[in-house]
């Protein structure tokens, strides 16, 4: 991804792809000071992108962190470069971090806080598991305590399990891992919210230990919209038996089916279809 050409913005600038770099002593590479977004462009416009922007300062302000520039700035730097970039859709990424400072210490207080925007255009998350269904398999890392790290940020360093986790799924033929919370409880993939159905009725982790997806709190509203219960509850791993559909959430993953978690098999059905297509029209609206 380094020799390409394009557009990324730096620090206030548009920048060419291929000097969109860092010093090797950056603060965030040694410990894991850094937050980021994830976002969509659809047609041109960037869906929820306030919203994300305000999520990465307030990720930001959750690891000590102050990001040097407004939401309206922030806003202004994804639209400048996927214009320099001649994009209209695309995934957006803004990452804001720690840069070098004076010593290499923990302590950060003196290295500058930096933003970069990059983006790239990037297909369904989950290859062709859109249209039938991802497989999921159960990490054996689980979402921390947020007693121990503040889990409601989208942090560089919640990721590292998710790599782990991602990887091991990988390895055994599944497209994604299911994350147990500290507690035990069904908790979410390792870039994405889910879902189950059962009985006509919706039910989803609660999201009191996880990444409160901007895409998770859309499809609620959607399926309020329509009419349909939404349980957003602490769920048992043994519960997975009983559900009839599932699905992952995520900017990334838009709605994305889930046909298997392990040994248990879920319908691609009627109700998940809906709410990918309903989702689908929303973004492009
Ligand atoms: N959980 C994790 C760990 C994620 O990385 C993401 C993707 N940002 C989500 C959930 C879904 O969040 P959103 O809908 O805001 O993209």
């Amino acid at each position: 991804y380094e020799d390409r050409d394009g557009k990324i913005w730096m620090d206030g600038k548009l920048v060419d792809w291929r000097d969109a770099n860092v010093h090797i002593l950056t603060h965030a590479l040694h410990y894991a000071s850094s937050v980021f977004e994830g976002e969509r462009c659809y047609n041109g416009k960037i869906f929820k992108g306030v919203e994300h922007s305000e999520r990465l300062r307030k990720s930001a302000n959750l690891l000590d962190m102050e990001i040097p520039y407004s939401v309206e700035e922030i806003e202004k730097a994804k639209y400048d470069m996927l214009k320099a970039n001649g994009w209209t859709d695309a995934y957006v990424r803004a990452v804001a971090w720690r840069g070098a400072g004076e010593d290499m210490g923990v302590s950060a207080r003196k290295n500058p806080v930096r933003l970069a925007v990059a983006g790239w255009e990037w297909g369904n998350y989950y290859g062709d598991a859109k249209m039938k269904g991802a497989k999921l398999d159960i990490a054996k890392w689980r979402r921390p305590d947020p007693r121990t790290i503040p889990a409601e940020a989208k942090a560089a360093g919640l990721y590292m399990i998710c790599t782990m986790s991602k990887h091991a799924a990988e390895d055994r033929g599944y497209s994604d891992a299911l994350f147990m919370d500290w507690r035990g409880y069904v908790a979410e993939a390792t870039g994405a919210n889910i879902f189950f159905v059962k009985d006509g009725e919706v039910h989803t982790p609660k999201a009191d230990v996880f990444l409160n997806g901007i895409t998770r709190r859309t499809v609620i509203g959607l399926l309020e919209e329509k009419g349909i219960t939404v349980h957003e509850r602490l769920i048992e791993p043994t519960e997975l038996a009983e559900f009839e559909q599932c699905w992952l959430t995520g900017t990334a993953a838009e709605v994305t089916p889930v046909s298997q978690i392990r040994e248990f098999n879920f319908e691609v059905g009627a109700l998940t279809r809906d709410i990918a297509e309903t989702y689908e029209k929303l973004v492009r609206a």
